[in-house]
């Protein structure tokens, strides 16, 4: 054998060893990213992911939703904050959080105090899942038809719930300040106490309708079509109807595919002092439930 020969083989062998490190390298990465996704570890490649967070703060902004208030959050084009009301549920919480975890998304919970005292592990799995907790009263009364005693029973009951259930303590001081009203239903004076508590009232910029019964794929189309024409916002959902859980994979996908992105909204830090009152809500004349 010549030497230009064993060269040529030489080099062949050598090509074929590195050849064989790069696929092994390749497999080692394709086995850790799969256990990786398997593990549900974020972010990762070809998900959706959480944007951005962005704190909120009841002194700037102590009420959101362009539904029912003058202003909204600050959000860019493109940007949605995901919120769920009335849980929690177990089975359709559940299948909710199973979607957003598969897409490493954040969203917000609003949860119902006596649902939440039924629930105290499915209250801390959401916590776990990195998601916000809000309140949504104690048990879901219209709270602009009862007396006012009884509205801050309501409110408070329901905070000391859910805190009961993260934390085992009992307490109305809310670990994050952040209230909705059932069927968006206030009164001024409402709205000024929860102010004056630095709590911040989360109204929506849009919402699924999913109190009415539809397909999930007739839900998809709807709130697509709504956040097409606002362009951004806060979407409502309520996760314990189960066309909504079993619509979520594709609406989180959609948004993927249509370059929205999640912000996540956390507590700010306490502030320092409360800004004057804005106006009242809008009349509830308009809205659908
Ligand atoms: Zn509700």
């Amino acid at each position: 054998m010549g030497n230009t020969k064993r060269n040529d083989k030489y080099r062949r062998r050598m090509r074929g060893r590195k050849l064989n490190k790069l696929l092994a390298a390749t497999l080692v990465a394709c086995l850790s990213w799969t256990a990786a996704a398997r593990a549900g570890a974020c972010p990762r490649a070809g998900v959706l992911g959480t944007s951005r967070v962005l704190p909120v703060d009841a002194a700037t902004t102590p009420r959101v939703g362009l539904k029912h208030f003058p202003q909204t959050l600050p959000l860019g084009d493109h940007e949605v904050v995901l919120t769920f009301d009335d849980g929690p549920s177990p089975a359709s919480t559940q299948k909710a959080l199973a979607a957003l975890a598969a897409q490493c998304v954040q969203a917000t919970f609003f949860l119902v105090g006596k649902a939440a005292q039924e629930h105290p592990a499915l209250v801390r799995r959401i916590a776990a899942g990195g998601h916000t907790i809000g309140h949504h009263t104690w048990s879901h009364r219209d709270l602009a038809q009862i007396p006012p005693d009884q509205v801050s029973q309501e409110i408070d009951r329901g905070i000391e719930a859910v805190e009961a259930a993260l934390h085992g303590v009992t307490t109305d001081v809310p670990s994050t300040p952040f209230f909705r009203f059932p069927y968006f239903e206030s009164r001024p004076a409402t709205l000024d106490l929860l102010q004056s508590r630095g709590i911040v009232v989360f109204g929506a910029d849009l919402w699924a309708s999913d109190w009415r019964l539809m397909t999930p794929r007739r839900e998809l189309q709807l709130v697509a079509d709504r956040l097409k024409a606002a362009g951004r916002g806060i979407i409502l959902f309520h996760d314990p109807r189960a066309q909504t859980a079993a619509m979520l994979p594709a609406f989180l996908r959609y948004l993927r595919d249509n370059h929205y992105r999640v912000v996540h909204v956390v507590p700010a830090e306490p502030a320092a002092h409360v800004e004057a009152v804005p106006e009242g809500p809008k009349s509830s004349a308009e809205l659908e439930h």
